[in-house]
C-alpha cells in the first residue's frame, strides 16, 4: 500500500512572514490529514524560517529547484547540500516552468536528480505533456521519454527516494484538469515505465502524483484512481483551507 503524498509547490509567492501564516494554519491542522504525507515547497528565503518553525512536526520540507554542481562560481544558484543543510527533505525538479522559461533539459533535470539523492534529499521528478504534444498523440511518448531520462542510472535503493510527479502542462495554473481518466491513463503508463527498467516490486512501491489545477473539488475523483497517489499543488496550496482540504481528501483514500 503507497502512502500518498501530497505537496503544495508555491512557486514565487509568500514572503517569509506569509510563509509562517500558511504554515501555522497548516501546522493547526495536521492532525486532520490521516495517514497522507504533506510537503510544502516556499521558495528558497523562506526555507530555514519555514524549517525551524515546522520542527519535528510531520511537514515536509522542499526546495523548488537547486543546481546539481556541489559549489563553484554559479551565480544566483544553490547547491543540494546548502538545502541539505537548511533542513530540506525534498526537491522538486523538472517543473515544467523551469524546463520551459528557464531552458532545462531532461539532461540537465537527470543530473540533478542524481545530485540530489547524492546529498541525502529525496526527490519529486516532475514532467508532463504539453497541449500540442497531447493533441499530436504523443502523450505516452513524451512522459515516458522524460521518465526514462530522469531516473536514468538509478539503482532501485535511490528510487525509492524519487516521487513522480505528472503534471500535464496545459492543465498547470489554468483551471483545466485532466480527467480522472485521462490522468489514470498516463499514470499507469509511467507505472509500467518504471517496472521496465526497475522491475515490478519497485514499480508498485514507487509513488506518482498528479498535478495540474488540483483543487477541493476536483482531488477526490483523481486520488481514487489506482496509480495516483497524492498531488503536486500550486495556486490551492496557497491558502491554509483549499490546501488542507486536498490533503484530508488524500488522507481519506
Ligand atoms: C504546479 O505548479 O505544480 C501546479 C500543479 O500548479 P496548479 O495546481 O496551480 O495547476
Amino acid at each position: 500500500m503507497r502512502r500518498p503524498f501530497v505537496c503544495g509547490n508555491w512557486k514565487m509567492h509568500k514572503t517569509v512572514s506569509e510563509a509562517l501564516e500558511l504554515v501555522d494554519g497548516l501546522l493547526e491542522r495536521l492532525d486532520r490529514f490521516g495517514e497522507v504525507e504533506v510537503g510544502i515547497a516556499p521558495p528558497f528565503t523562506a526555507l530555514h524560517a519555514v524549517r525551524t518553525r515546522i520542527g519535528e512536526a510531520p511537514l515536509r520540507v522542499t526546495a523548488q529547484n537547486a543546481h546539481f554542481e556541489a559549489q563553484g562560481a554559479f551565480t544566483g544558484e544553490i547547491s543540494m547540500s546548502m538545502l541539505r543543510e537548511v533542513g530540506c527533505d525534498y526537491v522538486l525538479l523538472g517543473h515544467s516552468e523551469r524546463r520551459q522559461l528557464f531552458g532545462e533539459t531532461d539532461e540537465g533535470v537527470a543530473r540533478k536528480v542524481g545530485a540530489a539523492l547524492d546529498s541525502g534529499l529525496s526527490v519529486i521528478l516532475a514532467l508532463g505533456e504539453t497541449l500540442d504534444q497531447r493533441e499530436a498523440g504523443d502523450t505516452l511518448a513524451v512522459v515516458e521519454r522524460q521518465l526514462d531520462a530522469g531516473l536514468k542510472g538509478l539503482s532501485a535503493a535511490a528510487l525509492e527516494r524519487v516521487v513522480v510527479a505528472y503534471e500535464p502542462v496545459w492543465a498547470i495554473g489554468t483551471g483545466r484538469t485532466a480527467t480522472p481518466e485521462q490522468a489514470q491513463e498516463v499514470h499507469a503508463a509511467l507505472r509500467s515505465g518504471v517496472s521496465k527498467a526497475f522491475g515490478a516490486e519497485a514499480a508498485g512501491g514507487v509513488r506518482i502524483q498528479y498535478g495540474g489545477s488540483v483543487k477541493p473539488g476536483n482531488a477526490a475523483d483523481l486520488f481514487a484512481q489506482p496509480d495516483i497517489d497524492g498531488g503536486l499543488i500550486g495556486g490551492a496550496s496557497l491558502k491554509v483551507d483549499d490546501f488542507s482540504a486536498v490533503c484530508e481528501t488524500a488522507g481519506a483514500r
